[in-house]
């Protein structure tokens, strides 16, 4: 069995400096992941595609579009006024991963995914961080309400864990933590670390649970403190020593299918 965890924006340089040895695992390093080339940056849905598919994806948006995403405030704020029949609400999608197209190893009857991207995604952070964008909730409450509902999806990975063990021989679960936090509080780096924290206590629980099958921690990319956009490496870690190393995100399709 591989169990894959995918942490969206785990920076590298700040599992170094927190040394957290439960992320870090027996081999962990950078990877190559592709960058958006109008946004100069990897951006989460075409990394974690290429990841799945095993081969560079195409760079795409989130849902909604982005002419959606500019006119969210303005809907937010027109749904409060306006009587349901206007039918504001279909504008109103919430951000989250477009549909896949391309065959991914999630695909395989013998896999499974647990809060995947493309796939059964809890997008309640997203929620919450469109509602601080537009003005409608403070920082305090951001933070108050994306801690919670990071508690709520640990906990539901670690009872998903409990019910699908030995039925599956690739499990994928993932959360889109920390890269939300280090967008909005990339000033308090206590506020950063507790979250590492609550990851890698998770990481330690699941470390225990696959023993002595594979473990990887994977992350899209990472976040640049100094231009407050994502960094350009992605990041990995394995409780076994991997041969040959992975050195880009499409390199671990062959490796999930190879692994015996
Ligand atoms: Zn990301």
């Amino acid at each position: 069995m591989i169990y894959i965890l995918g942490l969206d924006g785990l920076d590298i340089n700040l599992v170094n400096i927190f040394n957290l040895t439960n992320l870090k695992q027996n081999e962990y390093g950078g990877i190559k992941v592709p960058i958006n080339p109008k946004k100069r940056e990897p951006h989460s849905v075409q990394v974690w595609e290429s990841f799945l598919t095993g081969k560079i994806a195409k760079p795409r948006e989130f849902n909604p579009s982005l002419k959606f995403k500019i006119f969210h405030p303005l809907l937010v704020k027109l749904k409060k006024i306006l009587p349901y029949k206007f039918g504001i609400s279909q504008y109103l999608k919430d951000t989250n991963f477009p549909k896949i197209k391309e065959k991914t190893f999630i695909d395989n009857k013998n896999n499974i995914s647990i809060n995947a991207p493309f796939y059964n995604f809890n997008n309640e952070d997203f929620k919450i961080t469109q509602q601080f964008a537009s003005n409608l909730i403070d920082r305090k409450t951001t933070l108050n309400l994306l801690t919670n509902t990071l508690d709520e999806q640990i906990n539901y990975i670690n009872i998903e864990n409990k019910n699908v063990k030995n039925n599956y021989d690739v499990i994928f679960s993932y959360l889109h933590y920390p890269d939300n936090i280090q967008h909005i509080f990339f000033k308090d780096i206590n506020i950063i670390k507790n979250i590492y924290s609550k990851l890698s206590e998770l990481s330690h629980n699941i470390s225990k649970y696959v023993r002595p099958d594979l473990f990887l921690i994977i992350s899209d990319h990472g976040f640049n403190f100094k231009t407050l956009k994502h960094s350009k490496k992605g990041f990995y870690s394995s409780n076994r020593k991997l041969n040959p190393k992975p050195n880009n995100i499409i390199d671990f399709y062959q490796l999930i299918y190879s692994y015996k």
